[in-house]
């Protein structure tokens, strides 16, 4: 199915020339003073046409720094007086929507956390019927494209038509090098429903350090994404909020300048396909990691339980049982057997090391045999 809801292209309404669309500034504003330096540094920087500032900001823990508020919105509209670069906050509630508005705001983003509620989503569409302003939906936290896909829809039926999506990684129960895991097939398989719908990256927010950030830049204009989001504050390790991702507007020059711009290939069925098969296979080594991990755990309690029992850690009659059960599974599934036989071995090996180490914690005292 596609839905082709009533979006106009980025150029319809800035002014880009065929570059991404660069979108920068802190995480949160903090101060007069920050967000205006931030700003003018930025402004040295031709790629950037957006400046960007959370004003009330969603904590996971109460007590945390919440935003400075609506006085923040003052600062912006300084901003733009000074630079005229445009200007985008953060909109949870229609209370939000209703100050932004007020305070001459020219784009409006909906964070991932309040994507994540319908009647959140439905509250701001409401408010921003017959509103002629932007409206950028970021992913929701969890890695459901019906949600995402939902929230878009909503805004294109409450009448806005200057839409953008914003990638900005998925929670992921097991560990990844980045804060929120990319899941590039998601965004694409989004292009895939809402082929007219602009899809920029925040690769602050996937990474949580700044060190990733220039290898998820890159490929999200490798894959034909049509700008950045990215958080830039004048001293980041100060930042009070997000310290770890922020660069400064220096760094972000550097940064920028260091991208490829590639042409695309003509064959981006070709680069999608790619694309998905290679997701899928970083899920499956992630379930593998954490297969192997239980794995040792149950071993850990074998071992305990022998160990308890005075039971001997090898017991070959049950390894021989276990390689002989596991090569027939394994070569019937496809695999070959000399790569299971190594495969088995290595499982093998570091499960009597860790019985080993069982035995020489809880029963010192007793010869383990090996
Ligand atoms: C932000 O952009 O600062 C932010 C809070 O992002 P997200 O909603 O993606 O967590
Ligand atoms: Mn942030």
């Amino acid at each position: 199915m596609k839905n082709e809801f009533d979006i106009l292209p980025l150029k319809d309404w800035l002014k880009l020339e065929g570059s991404p669309l660069i979108i920068s500034g802190p995480c949160s504003a903090e101060s007069r003073e920050q967000v205006l330096s931030t700003a003018r540094q930025l402004k040295k920087i031709p790629e950037v046409r957006i400046f960007r500032a959370g004003i009330w900001k969603p904590r996971t823990r109460p007590g945390s720094f919440e935003g400075v508020g609506e006085k923040g919105l003052k600062w912006l509209r300084e901003v733009k007086e000074e630079t005229g670069l445009l200007t985008t906050v953060e909109v949870a509630n229609p209370k939000h929507v209703e100050l932004a508005l007020k305070n001459d705001v020219d784009i409006l983003w909906v964070g991932a956390r309040t994507v994540v509620n319908p009647f959140s989503l439905q509250e701001l569409a409401s408010v921003l019927q017959g509103v002629n302003i932007p409206v950028m939906v970021k992913n929701p936290v969890n890695p459901d494209i019906g949600l995402w896909a939902g929230a878009i829809e909503r805004m294109a039926l409450s009448g806005i038509n200057k839409l953008v999506a914003i990638h900005r990684g998925f929670y992921f129960f097991n560990k990844t090098p980045f804060r929120n895991a990319p899941m590039w097939e998601i965004p694409i398989e989004l292009k895939r429903r809402i082929p007219n719908l602009p899809i920029i990256c925040d690769p602050s927010h996937i990474c949580g350090k700044r060190e990733l950030l220039k290898d998820v830049a890159q490929k999200a204009l490798d894959l034909e994404m049509d700008g950045l989001m990215i958080e830039s504050h004048i001293n980041p390790d100060k930042a009070l909020t997000d310290p770890q991702q922020q660069i400064t507007p220096s760094e972000l020059k550097t940064l920028l300048g260091s991208l490829v711009s590639r042409k695309p290939q003509g064959n981006i069925e070709f680069e999608t396909k790619l694309e998905k098969l290679r997701s899928e296979i970083d899920k499956i080594d992630a379930e593998l990691i954490g297969i192997l991990s239980r794995r040792m755990g149950i071993i850990d309690e074998i071992g305990a339980y022998k160990s308890q029992n005075n039971i001997t850690i090898l017991q070959l009659k049950r390894w021989r049982q276990i390689v002989e059960d596991r090569l027939g599974a394994g070569l019937e599934s496809g695999l070959e057997g000399d790569f299971l036989q190594k495969l088995l071995e290595i499982v093998h090996v570091e499960s009597i090391r860790r019985q080993t180490e069982i035995y020489k914690q809880s029963n010192g005292r007793k010869n383990t045999n090996l």
